[in-house]
């Protein structure tokens, strides 16, 4: 098996993990209320999707 030439340093380790960063995916603006929504799914906040009422509120 294959071994890493030399020590991966402080450094190195915390600059390639500068690139894991948390991500809320798919997050959109609801074009009715302006609540962020997920894309592809009807607004939890007013109902609306493709601006219509979907599900309504009681
Ligand atoms: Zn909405």
């Amino acid at each position: 098996m294959a071994v890493p030439f030399r020590k991966t340093s402080k450094t190195r380790k915390r600059m390639r993990r500068t690139h894991f960063k948390l991500s809320i995916p798919g997050m959109v603006k609801c074009d009715h209320c302006g609540e962020y929504k997920l894309s592809h799914r009807v607004c939890p906040h007013c109902g609306h999707y493709k601006g219509e009422v979907v599900v309504e509120k009681e």
